[in-house]
């Protein structure tokens, strides 16, 4: 780092792979997760009732955690607990303690809080230097940050990791997006951090003022807060000319970056020295064999404001075995490819809006963005899949809209084993999101 960006940075985190956790061999680590975890359980348990509760009806005290192995043996925590204890049940620290609130957005029912104390904000600070550092981000690079500011946690988030990592940052947040691609244009932005969903609609409307991304310095985006597939991957990274990395984070633990991907682009690293990872089967809340598909687990292992013990994400993913492309020890995991309460059922098979994505942007002609709308007609559930397609398919003859709309069917068909409804429609007419995207209506109880 040269000295105008450390006197610009006084409180810089800087990124050294050398001394970087990401790197530390295997047994240094789990001796930092098991004194870490002694460590957070204690506190929580003498400070939190609602965990001391549960501990007690266990039966297991904090001297009974010996390493971190013993994660097992402790209660999980789930988001009603978050939602029970509202507003500050969790909080293991005094207030005064608490420099800073945020919240979820709660689409359901009451936000879920979350508190830092100065240390915490620290700590999310060096695990978003690591998040940006893993994506090929530095010192030197401009970053427009998209996020939402407020108290959405992707704004302030990704804004302090940014200008601590040395980089320029520019705090746009979400909306206006004419402002967006003037400061994308004119401010030589070489980095852009928003939800996938946004900068579709970004690129949509550069596309619409003649402007091609792929001409401007713009050379990588951080895009996360919502589940995004490969096939939108390819469709952002050569619509914008730019590498799309997958970033991945929720509220409940700290916000983003509690994993992101590295230019192997191949599963997201866990920054596991703060928040210890366990894939557990849904049903039976026991561990998945190692490389199976489950429940994603999280263990806070340094938060002091509100710490969580098992909080049970309800994202599903899983291990990733073998080294890491760029030699980080930390283990990866796959793309979140979806939460368990984003499935839905027709016709008793379960879909996942990331399956019918990944059909759709397979088929040449449609445009990434689409609706899934749900109905019921004479008690028989329907699906239709509302999908935009290009300018071009939609000026096509009919025999060709119809041939589309037959091959999309049948694709959507072979992935989730189900008939479904296409409907092609216009460019521009799925609403946009400036935040995280609305993939499914749901109008069978309507
Ligand atoms: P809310 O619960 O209101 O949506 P959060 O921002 O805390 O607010 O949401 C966190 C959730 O967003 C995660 O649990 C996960 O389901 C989803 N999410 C975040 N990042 C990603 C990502 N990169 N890929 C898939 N899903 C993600």
């Amino acid at each position: 780092m040269n000295d105008s960006a450390a006197s610009r940075n006084g409180d810089s985190v800087r990124f050294h792979p050398a001394s970087s956790p990401d790197y530390v061999p295997l047994p240094q680590l789990r001796d930092l997760q098991s004194r870490r975890l002694k460590e957070v359980v204690t506190r929580a348990y003498e400070n939190v009732p609602f965990y001391r509760r549960k501990m007690d009806e266990l039966g297991i005290a904090p001297g009974g955690i010996h390493s971190i192995d013993d994660v097992v043996k402790l209660p999980f925590t789930v988001k009603t607990d978050l939602r029970d204890e509202y507003p500050f049940g969790l909080f293991a620290t005094p207030m005064d303690r608490v420099v800073r609130l945020h919240a979820s957005s709660g689409t359901t029912g009451k936000p879920i809080v979350a508190a830092y104390t100065q240390h915490d904000l620290n700590v999310w600070k060096e695990v978003m230097v690591r998040s940006l550092a893993a994506a090929d981000l530095h010192e030197g690079d401009i970053i427009q940050n998209s996020y939402g500011y407020g108290l959405f946690t992707g704004g302030l988030g990704a804004h302090y990791g940014a200008e601590a990592l040395g980089a320029t940052v520019i705090p746009t947040s979400g909306g206006n997006t004419d402002r967006q691609i003037m400061v994308l244009k004119d401010f030589g932005v070489t980095a852009i951090c928003c939800t996938p969903s946004y900068f579709l609609h970004i690129l949509d409307r550069a596309a619409e003022l003649g402007i091609d991304l792929r001409d401007l310095p713009l050379r990588a985006g951080v895009f996360g807060a919502e589940p995004w597939t490969e096939a939108m991957r390819t469709r952002i990274e050569e619509a914008a000319g730019i590498k799309a990395y997958d970033i991945y984070g929720l509220t409940e633990i700290i916000g983003p970056g509690v994993g992101c991907e590295c230019f192997g682009q191949d599963g997201l690293h866990i920054f596991e020295d703060h928040f210890y990872p366990e894939i557990i089967d849904p049903e039976t809340g026991q561990p998945v064999p190692e490389g199976e598909e489950g429940e994603l687990v999280l263990t806070t292992l340094s938060k002091q404001a509100m710490p969580m013990l098992r909080y049970r994400t309800r994202d599903i993913t899983r291990f990733l075995p073998g080294p890491s492309p760029s030699g980080r020890t930390i283990r990866r995991i796959r793309r979140i490819s979806h939460r368990s309460d984003d499935m839905f059922i027709v016709r008793g098979v379960n879909v996942f809006p990331s399956q019918i994505e990944e059909a759709l942007l397979r088929v040449e002609g449609t445009l990434p963005h689409y609706q899934i709308v749900l109905t019921r007609h004479k008690g028989l559930d329907q699906v239709d899949v509302q999908v935009e397609v290009t300018p071009e398919v939609f000026s096509d003859r009919v025999s060709a809209l119809e041939d589309l709309q037959k091959r999309l069917a049948k694709t959507i068909e072979q992935t989730v084993n189900i008939r479904v409804g296409v409907s092609l429609v216009e460019p521009h007419s799925i609403a946009r999101s400036e935040g995280k995207a609305k993939r499914v209506v749901d109008r069978r109880e309507m």
